[in-house]
């Protein structure tokens, strides 16, 4: 049976930069991923965005792992040749009621130690964004935008060249607990590992539950349509100030590495954890998310706003609509549907989000049980953090 230190499920950044961040500890590491190449999930259909850490609770796990991965982002693009720009962002308040939740973010960054982000009148808006309207606004020069991707591509690379091993088409589907690790069947094959990391994304839960765990929160899957804007309006990143009674950012203008302009993404219920269309259905994940006190306490609380995203979800007017309040000059016809995303979020039975990104352990794991935005800036930080918990772990 093939023997390994360390096993890692799931070849997206949490689970790569788990794997990198362990490659020189002199442990003989395996990661297993079902697709059949890297990012294929979320980190590969995200905003391609290196969050600064503004809008994140003070010493929670996001605000500083978001700070710290960023800058281990930066540093691992430069060297590697990955493409990136740490190019700004602007917040912008489109009308005198978005003032005080500007503030609110103002005094989060500062908080956050991020105090060369500083607010910006109208006129500055538009010498940053000569598109952009807005009453004010917060120009924050940490952000920047990167393609995770060829990031995860060449972590696999690297993790390669060391001698480690990153295997494609090969989806967990049992594990079984032993005196001195696991028994792992993965793909075709059943290995051996003393050690387990479990980055599973969308598919946290059931992970979990394979290793005997009972995580009282479930996953539940949100789609982000996105937009391609067909013309240059757009320099850089451009956000909305969030709505306080949402759970997301809000749909955002972004540059990506390849030149192009992305604006979305909106927040859907999804019936397919890996349902990428409008139309994606499967019965078994909508049950499992149906049936589930947390979904059907979330919609309670959300429901208004749930069905006007549902509304946008199907009309390119509406979006546009929401759109045209940060760039008013924006024709419904510079507008082109683009591809979606689907976020996995761990929701509570009481129907609370799980705020922060969550651990849970065993002897022998460690399980990622909710690592929802901006947990691609932070993968590198996450990626250490869970070593350490690994490293810190018996392998006798
Ligand atoms: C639309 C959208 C926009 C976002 N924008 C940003 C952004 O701009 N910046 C930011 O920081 N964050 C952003 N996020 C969040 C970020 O992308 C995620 O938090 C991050 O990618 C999570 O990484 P992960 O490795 O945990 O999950 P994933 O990338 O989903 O990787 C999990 C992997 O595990 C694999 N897997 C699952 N089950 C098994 C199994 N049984 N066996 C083997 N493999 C398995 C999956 O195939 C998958 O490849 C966004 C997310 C979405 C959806």
């Amino acid at each position: 049976m093939p023997t390994f230190d360390v096993g890692i499920v799931g070849g997206g950044c949490v689970g790569l930069a788990t794997a990198y961040q362990l490659r020189d500890a002199g442990l003989k590491i395996i990661v297993w991923e079902k697709e059949a190449e890297p990012a294929f999930h979320q980190t590969g259909r995200n905003s391609g965005v290196m969050h600064s850490g503004i809008y994140y609770k003070p010493g929670s796990l996001k605000a500083l792992n978001c700070i710290g991965g960023r800058e281990e982002w930066v540093a691992f693009a430069q060297a590697h040749g990955v493409a990136h720009e740490v190019c700004g962002k602007i917040v912008v308040a489109a009308d005198e009621t978005e003032i005080p939740g500007l503030e609110k973010i103002y005094r989060r960054a500062h908080e956050n130690g991020l105090t060369l982000s500083r607010k910006i009148t109208p006129e500055e808006i538009r010498e940053i964004e000569p598109e952009c309207a807005g009453v004010a606004g917060i120009f924050v020069p940490y952000t920047g935008i990167i393609d995770y991707r060829a990031a995860c591509v060449k972590m696999t690379e690297i993790l390669r060249q060391k001698g480690h091993k990153v295997i494609f088409g090969a989806p967990v589907k049992a594990l079984k607990r032993q005196t001195d690790g696991y028994a792992v069947h993965a793909g075709n094959e059943t290995y051996r590992v003393g050690r387990l990391a479990a980055c599973a994304g969308l598919w946290a839960d059931k992970i979990a539950r394979m290793d005997g765990l009972n995580p009282e929160a479930r996953i539940v899957a949100f789609r982000g349509d996105y937009y391609r804007l067909l013309v240059p309006k757009v320099r850089h990143l451009i956000y909305p100030v969030p709505d306080p009674d949402f759970p997301f950012l809000g749909v955002h203008f972004t540059r990506m590495t390849n030149g192009e302009t992305e604006c979305g993404p909106n927040a859907v219920f999804s019936f397919k954890r890996e349902g990428y269309s409008r139309s994606s259905f499967s019965f078994s994940d909508a049950w499992n998310a149906l049936s589930f006190s947390g979904t059907r306490r979330f919609f309670a609380q959300y429901w208004q706003k749930g069905l006007r995203e549902y509304q946008r979800a199907f009309s390119q007017k509406l979006f546009h609509k929401t759109l045209r309040r940060l760039v008013p000059s924006l024709q419904a016809n510079e507008l082109a549907p683009a591809r979606s995303g689907v976020r996995a979020l761990a929701l509570a039975p009481n129907g609370e989000l799980l705020d922060d990104f969550v651990f849970i352990e065993t002897e022998r794991s460690v399980h990622v049980l909710n690592a929802p935005s901006p947990a691609a800036t932070a993968a590198l930080a996450i990626g250490r953090q869970i070593a350490e918990k690994i490293l810190n772990k018996t392998n006798s």
